[in-house]
């Protein structure tokens, strides 16, 4: 009898110990997802979200990642990488996934220990939205959640052709590009809120009004994600 019971009893302990080495496993796993705030700031070209971009980063101590301002140093800087990028951003097109996502992963990690990121201008295709998620997931964290500027066309292309005269972007400046920037946006990136909406990340906000009130309004989104 005695014999028995010390053979049921192994397997028991091995399932304890597996048991608690599980445990461990996902609490570390959450805690480290839990420290880190990634936030997706999506909307339309001209939605605001370089604007917020620049207040958020400072309340909440995020790194703020705009692929388009790299994309833009680059050319300014004469790097291989802008000499590609200039061509489809010339055009209002978007810059290939391959070379967008590469970049990207390459901006996060100079980063020791961020507190979390504002990703401005990514993901802009489901390609790339994929490519974020497996990447952070490799590095033990993951999307907090997508806030998604609400704006409609005609303001946009109005906030654009004004933005021309102070952001001297070539792309701002002639209504055909500001307007297939808008077209590229409704067929290529609005698809990719889908992708945050069914796992339950997407925010929608509305992106009209003072500065100050979509801020407010952006918070209120955020600081539920903030013990
Ligand atoms: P906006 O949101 O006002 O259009 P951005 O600075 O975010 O301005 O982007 C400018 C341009 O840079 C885009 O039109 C596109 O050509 C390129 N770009 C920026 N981010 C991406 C991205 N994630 N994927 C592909 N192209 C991008």
């Amino acid at each position: 009898m005695k014999k028995f019971n010390h053979f049921l009893e192994w397997p028991v302990s091995v399932y304890l110990v597996m048991r608690q080495y599980l445990i461990r496993v996902i609490f570390a796993t959450k805690q480290t997802i839990l420290r880190m705030l990634n936030v997706v700031l999506f909307g339309p070209p001209g939605a605001g979200k370089g604007t917020q971009s620049e207040i958020l980063l400072q309340r909440y101590g995020l790194v703020h990642l705009s692929t388009g301002d790299i994309f833009r140093y680059n050319i300014k800087n004469a790097t291989e990488l802008g000499q590609q990028a200039k061509a489809f951003m010339d055009k209002g097109e978007l810059v290939p996934d391959s070379l967008t996502i590469s970049m990207l992963e390459s901006e996060v990690v100079k980063h020791q220990e961020p507190k979390g990121f504002i990703f401005d201008g990514f993901p802009r295709t489901s390609a790339q939205a994929e490519a974020l998620d497996r990447f952070l997931n490799g590095r033990n964290t993951s999307i907090t959640c997508m806030l998604a500027l609400e704006v409609d066309e005609e303001e946009l292309i109005k906030r654009l052709l004004n933005r021309a005269s102070t952001s001297g972007r070539a792309d701002d400046s002639d209504e055909s590009i500001v307007r297939n920037r808008i077209t590229v946006y409704n067929r290529e990136t609005a698809p990719v809120a889908s992708y945050y909406e069914v796992c339950g990340k997407y925010r929608g906000v509305k992106g009209v009004g003072t500065v100050e009130e979509i801020t407010a309004r952006l918070c209120a989104e955020l600081d539920a994600f903030v013990q």
